[in-house]
């Protein structure tokens, strides 16, 4: 959120560089509406000129058929003025469009590379915030801001240069009024500035309380949480409109400002202008176009203060999303992998996975692994024993590489897995996590993963050996039936099921099952140990267990205990040595086998 904070510069040049690059693809695109912009200001300059001759050549000569043409070229003229409006309108939106399209998936690939240790550390909001709000800021920039300030300099350059030449005495009073001008837009632009932080902020904080309290909705309605919740989101929401009316006070006071200065330069005209026809140095028909040109003059000039503002999000944004592009990605697949990673193990024997001294931490020296060693041999079933918070989990996510260990290596096939490609590296593998993750779609599609090489028979078997379809007969489609996000139409238990077939579909080499911790009903629990013989047999296996019946059908057990192994052997190894797991078994497991929680 403090990041919504940061205002920035109003103008950035490398910045600006790095973002006028995302036009380089419709640089054809761009010239032509640049061009465009410049016909539509010549074009806007020609009506009063018209009006001038229509008044001192056709009206003062009483030259009836003259005006009639000259009514005619100026109808032109609007046509011309609109069709050309509504070419370069349409260009420029469209190429904010595309650039808009263009970042967002230059974004989410970015995303998609980074390693876990980044979305560890930033909210998700944050992230979302880039791709739409953020991405969306810079669409105003590229749609009109920068094409748009281009014209409206182009139009003031040329107002000034027509009025000199009309009279340049009337040109100097007329332009008396624009040092006040510019110190009022001043003044403006820099009390919006403050205002639109505080805006933006709380849109921010505003955003982040919804997102936090409808996923946590469950909670808050559990604990009675709404009335305190409703109260807090009142407060932010007042704060909000606050800063709202106070930024539309300034706007209202602005253009009114401006519509007065330009009324007074308008009378200054009037007054000086009708001086200089009395004197016969100015024509009416000048003096009209005067009034008309100074009128168009004073729009772009309170126009570019909104620009400002634009520029200024832009620049904002721009950083935030340059910021998040530019975080590196450091779990790459190397520049150069091994050919046949398990070609050495499948000829000459030896462990399937290997941790060799392993020392690791999520924040630097925070030590979540001390100095681990293990093998698993192909075919056999590991289990992993330990507190919570010991590091189970983590040893997972240094087999897939997730993370990179600080010492020491992770191997997988005799190699270590910084020399894997990462995509094959994680092809070895079938996962269930602790906690199941669905995406939104049907339970087959939650099965397939989009895997379109699967065929369907091969998702309905690996449903049916765990035991998938029995579950499921309370729901109509079977296989087909929809589920919501995050999988909140399935019980627990189903979508524990779920997540079994998706590892078993594409028959991995290793498995790695992280248990969940929670409490399933016999009748599941029957099943899944059903499904879980399945899964164990002809397969290297590392389960991280609670449950005495899982734990039991592993052929070695390795007990962690703040990160370091304690204990590695077979269940009755390990209860005659009478260490941690036999304390464990004592206190956790024995109950289990009677069937009776603690
Ligand atoms: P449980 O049985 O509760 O699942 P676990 O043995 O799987 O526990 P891990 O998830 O491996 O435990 O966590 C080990 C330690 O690492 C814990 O102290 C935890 O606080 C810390 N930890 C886990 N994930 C992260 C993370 N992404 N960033 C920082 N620290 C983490
Ligand atoms: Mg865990």
């Amino acid at each position: 959120m403090i990041e919504e904070v940061a205002l920035g510069k109003v103008y950035d040049g490398r910045l600006m560089r790095r973002l006028l690059s995302y036009l380089t693809p419709y640089g054809a695109v761009v010239v032509l509406s640049l061009t465009l912009v410049i016909m539509i200001s010549a074009l806007k300059l020609v009506g009063p000129m018209l009006v001038k001759v229509a008044i001192d050549e056709f009206i003062a000569n009483d030259d009836v058929l003259g005006l009639y043409r000259l009514s005619w070229i100026y109808i032109g003229v609007l046509i011309g003025q609109f069709g050309v409006s509504y070419l370069q309108i349409y260009m420029m939106n469209m190429v904010g469009q595309r650039v808009m399209a263009d970042m967002r998936l230059e974004i989410f690939t970015h995303l998609q590379r980074l390693q876990l240790a980044f979305s560890d550390r930033n909210p998700i909001g944050r992230m979302v915030t880039r791709v739409t709000t953020d991405v969306e800021t810079l669409n105003e920039l590229f749609s009109s801001g920068v094409v748009t300030i281009f014209g409206d300099v182009f139009m003031l350059l040329g107002i000034m240069a027509v009025l000199l030449y009309l009279d340049w005495r009337l040109a100097i009073v007329t332009f008396a009024v624009l040092p006040v001008l510019f110190g009022v837009t001043l003044i403006f632009k820099r009390r919006v500035r403050v205002v639109y932080r505080q805006v933006r902020t709380r849109v921010a904080m505003l955003n982040a309380f919804i997102q936090e309290n409808i996923i946590g909705m469950r909670v808050v309605q559990l604990f009675g949480q709404e009335r305190r919740k409703l109260n807090q989101y009142s407060e932010l929401n007042q704060k909000h409109t606050d800063a709202n009316l106070e930024s539309i006070l300034h706007y209202s006071i602005f253009y009114p400002v401006v519509e007065i200065l330009s009324a007074i330069a308008i009378a200054l005209i009037i007054w000086y202008g009708g001086g200089q026809i009395l004197l016969g140095t100015l024509t009416l028909g000048g003096l009209v176009a005067f009034i008309q040109y100074s009128e168009k003059f004073f729009r772009p000039i309170s126009d570019l203060s909104e620009k400002f503002n634009v520029l200024q999000g832009a620049m904002a944004s721009s950083e935030r999303i340059f910021s998040l592009l530019d975080t590196k990605v450091t779990i790459q697949s190397p520049q150069k992998v091994v050919p046949d990673p398990f070609l050495k193990v499948d000829r000459e024997g030896g462990p399937v996975i290997r941790f060799k001294d392993v020392w690791f931490a999520y924040d630097d020296e925070k030590w979540v692994l001390r100095d681990v060693n293990f093998s698993v041999n192909h075919g056999e079933t590991v289990a992993i024993v330990g507190h919570t918070g010991s590091g189970k989990s983590t040893l997972m996510s240094l087999l897939a590489r997730f993370y990179d260990t600080q010492h020491g290596q992770v191997e997988v096939g005799g190699v270590d897995v910084r020399q894997w490609n990462l995509k094959e590296l994680r092809k070895q593998f079938g996962v269930v996590l602790q906690d199941v993750y669905l995406f939104s779609g049907t339970i087959a599609s939650n099965i397939r993963l989009g895997d379109e090489d699967l065929a369907d028979e091969q998702v309905v078997a690996s449903a049916r050996s765990v035991n998938l379809e029995n579950r499921l007969s309370n729901l109509r489609k079977g296989l087909d039936a929809p589920v919501l996000e995050r999988g909140s139409s399935l019980s627990l238990g189903q979508r524990q099921l779920v997540s079994f077939a998706r590892a078993l579909v594409r028959d991995p080499k290793i498995l790695l099952l992280d248990e969940a911790t929670s409490n399933i009903d016999t009748d599941t629990e029957l099943l899944i140990q059903e499904a879980l013989e399945k899964l164990f047999t002809n397969r290297t296996s590392i389960v991280i267990a609670h449950r005495l019946s899982t734990i039991q059908k592993a052929d070695r057990i390795l007990v962690l205990h703040k990160g370091s192994i304690r204990e590695f052997g077979t269940h009755q190894e390990l209860l005659a040595t009478r260490g941690v797991y036999y304390k464990l078994y004592q206190l956790q497991y024995k109950e289990q086998e009677f069937g009776v929680p603690l």
